[in-house]
């Protein structure tokens, strides 16, 4: 029978009844003060549960709850089960999240395949301009990556939108979200509950590890992001068109950006390989190794 997301609320509301008598996790993570302020969980505060917990499995190690106890507590895959069901209800367009999660190295495949197919198609029309854009013209440029800079835009507003009304986020005051986007900018909460790092791939050995891979990939991120934002500015406003020299903005910003998320996605891979597939949502595996490939 198929699991829906009514029996991931289900199993995910016995767990956080257990957690919420026990309270020995207290200070472990931003889930469990958040959980022991409620004593009744919709199925919108344990969505909203479900997204604060990063998986990284201190909670379970530490539990005297878990299999071969009756209770068999293990509450980071059944948190992870609810969080990966709540991005595909909420996500926007739907049919294509879950089509990544169940899919995704097989389709993030499909559009490395599909996306080199286009440049060489492009390449191999007759270029307009110079240097760069002997290859690929501007405009070919332009019609390429504006819609794949405006697409997720539009998804991510959608998509927020939607997890906002169902977790009542309109109750939160501008001090608890300026306090929140802090901690999101900081990863606070990947440092564990006492700044000694998470026990993601190490068991009970804490490790700083999951952090500083996130970071390379966000700083990665941002500095590849303000390298074409600076690229822009000097082709519109300076009327200075690419190629660029090594030492210009868009290079000195992009190569070591690129790096460090190419850097930063092979280690979250290899993180990911050695944990327990046991403590996370293993059915969409694929998904995450897909959307690391990618
Ligand atoms: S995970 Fe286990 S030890 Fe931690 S609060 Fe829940 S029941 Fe208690
Ligand atoms: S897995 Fe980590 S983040 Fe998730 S509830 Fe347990 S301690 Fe908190």
């Amino acid at each position: 029978m198929q699991t829906t997301t009514a029996d991931l609320v289900d199993e995910a509301r016995r767990q956080a009844e257990i957690c919420n008598a026990c309270r020995y996790c207290e200070g472990y993570c931003a889930v469990f003060p958040d959980l022991h302020a409620n004593r009744v969980f919709t199925s919108g505060d344990l969505t909203q549960l479900a997204n604060l917990c990063h998986n990284c499995r201190g909670c379970y190690y530490a539990c005297q709850y878990t299999a071969p106890h009756e209770f068999d507590l293990n509450l980071p895959r059944a948190l992870a089960d609810l969080r990966q069901a709540s991005w595909e209800d909420f996500a926007w367009p739907q049919p294509l999240a879950r089509r990544f999660h169940r899919d995704g190295v097989a389709l993030s495949l499909a559009v490395l395949l599909g996306f080199a197919a286009l440049f060489l198609a492009i390449g191999a029309l007759p270029g307009e301009g110079d240097g760069f854009y002997a290859q690929i013209s501007h405009g070919a440029m332009v019609a390429i990556f504006l819609p794949a800079f405006l697409f997720p835009l539009l998804s991510l507003a959608i998509s927020m939108r939607r997890y906002w009304a169902a977790t009542g986020g309109g109750g939160l005051s501008r001090a608890a979200f300026r306090r929140a986007f802090g901690d999101a900018v900081r990863m606070k909460n990947l440092a564990g509950g006492h700044g000694e790092g998470c026990n993601f791939e190490a068991e009970d050995r804490f490790s700083q590890a999951r952090r500083r891979a996130h970071q390379a990939v966000m700083w990665g991120f941002l500095l590849c992001f303000a390298s074409t934002a600076s690229g822009t500015l000097l082709h519109y406003l300076f009327n200075q068109p690419a190629p660029y020299p090594l030492w210009s903005l868009p290079k000195l910003l992009g190569l070591p950006g690129g790096v460090l998320m190419v850097l930063g996605c092979f280690w979250l891979a290899s993180l990911k390989r050695r944990a327990d597939p046991e403590l996370g949502a293993r059915a969409v595996r694929g998904g995450e190794m897909g959307f690391l490939l990618l």
